[in-house]
């Protein structure tokens, strides 16, 4: 049995629990969990009878690599000029289901409707976040992977923060990252990286520019990542160039105290929304409340975001497995944002944060 068929064995007791006798898996990251195959375009049929093995639809451009990629799994090749919904049709109709459980999270509205008219004898069930809440929990391997994004972002930055100068425009610093997340082995940066001088820092999610240099305003908060072969990692600093002036001084402190405070939090067990809280008190505490303007973090994985949340409305606990980003941050229009944000794994006993570059306030002085 491969990592792969053992996860397919547990979706199908979540089928079961859900009373499903199949699921068409069309989400791409969910088809490359539960088989390894990496490509795109294909489905996952994922059944309860024995005799019918699960069977991946795809096409022709993807034969070889599926041989390399998951050589036990049966495969459906379909022909150019067939259309997925027909071809998809006529294996369901071959495995006989009258049901079939849809990921409503991964599909198009189009896509859906072309599916259900050529499934037109077929129960279709709207499924929600099934694959998704078994990815939540990582396994050895999955956690080595995420490691290994992480040292490959944190070598990147390494090389960047020694090259910080006054006049290097976001832009620079967001390519010359994405460039040394590359040298160091990674596929690409996890997502475009955020590089905020200044007030742009205030932009939660805002896009590198060439007009706005190091050097304009105080400081330059840079959120990155990389993606190692297929997981990723998430990270935020704030760095200057310049003297730490006290404004900055005070909130860095603030937000620092709010990311340690979740952090410590952090266990199986723990409630999500009071993770959250641990740290959006002390934010409060200090007078920040209302610039803190998003949730605490996200799961980590296949995704660069994906569950859990730790969020204000989250009630879920937290389990051993789970791998989370904690970032909380403050935000002041005009002014500038900090945030502080590290990947931390669940352990069985509590937590192990998992990223390692440094963040206590002289650090952030290059
Ligand atoms: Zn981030
Ligand atoms: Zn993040």
């Amino acid at each position: 049995m491969t990592v792969f068929s053992a996860r397919r064995d547990k979706l199908r007791k979540l089928l079961k629990q859900n009373s499903l006798a199949a699921l068409l898996v069309t989400d791409e990251r969910n088809v490359t969990y539960l088989t390894g195959f990496t490509g795109d375009s294909s489905y996952l049929l994922v059944t309860l009878a024995k005799k019918s093995p699960d069977l991946l639809l795809t096409d022709g451009r993807y034969t070889e690599q599926l041989g390399d990629e998951c050589p036990d799994l049966p495969i459906a090749v379909r022909k150019t000029g067939v259309a997925m919904a027909p071809f998809t049709a006529e294996h369901v109709a071959a495995h006989k289901l009258t049901s079939l459980g849809i990921e409503s999270d991964a599909l198009s509205i189009s896509t859906f409707e072309k599916l259900r008219t050529a499934l037109d004898s077929t129960q279709l069930a709207l499924t929600e976040s099934l694959v998704e809440s078994l990815r939540e929990i990582k396994d050895k391997g999955e956690i080595e992977e995420i490691r290994g994004a992480i040292r490959i972002a944190e070598q990147a930055f390494g090389v960047i923060r020694h090259a910080l100068r006054p006049g290097r425009s976001e832009k620079e610093i967001a390519d010359e990252l994405e460039y040394q997340i590359r040298l160091f082995g990674g596929t690409c940066g996890a997502f475009p990286s955020i590089i905020g001088v200044g007030p742009r820092a205030a932009l939660p999610h805002g896009r590198p520019i060439a007009e706005s240099k190091i050097g304009d305003y105080d400081f330059v908060l840079i959120d990155w990542g990389a993606r190692g072969r297929l997981y990723h990692s998430d990270l935020t600093r704030v760095l200057t160039t310049g003297k730490l002036l006290p404004k900055l001084e005070k909130v860095y402190r603030v937000v620092l105290a709010a990311q340690k405070a979740a952090i410590a939090a952090i266990r199986p067990g723990a409630i999500m929304h009071d993770v959250d809280a641990a740290a959006r008190s002390v934010i409060a505490r200090a007078g920040f409340g209302p610039a803190f303007s998003h949730s605490l973090g996200h799961g980590i994985g296949l995704a660069v975001h994906e569950q859990p949340r730790l969020a204000p409305e989250q009630k879920r606990p937290l389990a051993a497995g789970m791998v989370v980003t904690v970032e909380p941050g403050i935000y002041l229009p005009g002014w500038g944002g900090v945030r502080i944000e590290d990947d931390v794994l669940v352990t069985r006993d509590g937590h192990e944060v998992l990223t390692s570059v440094p963040k206590e306030l002289e650090e952030c002085v290059v």
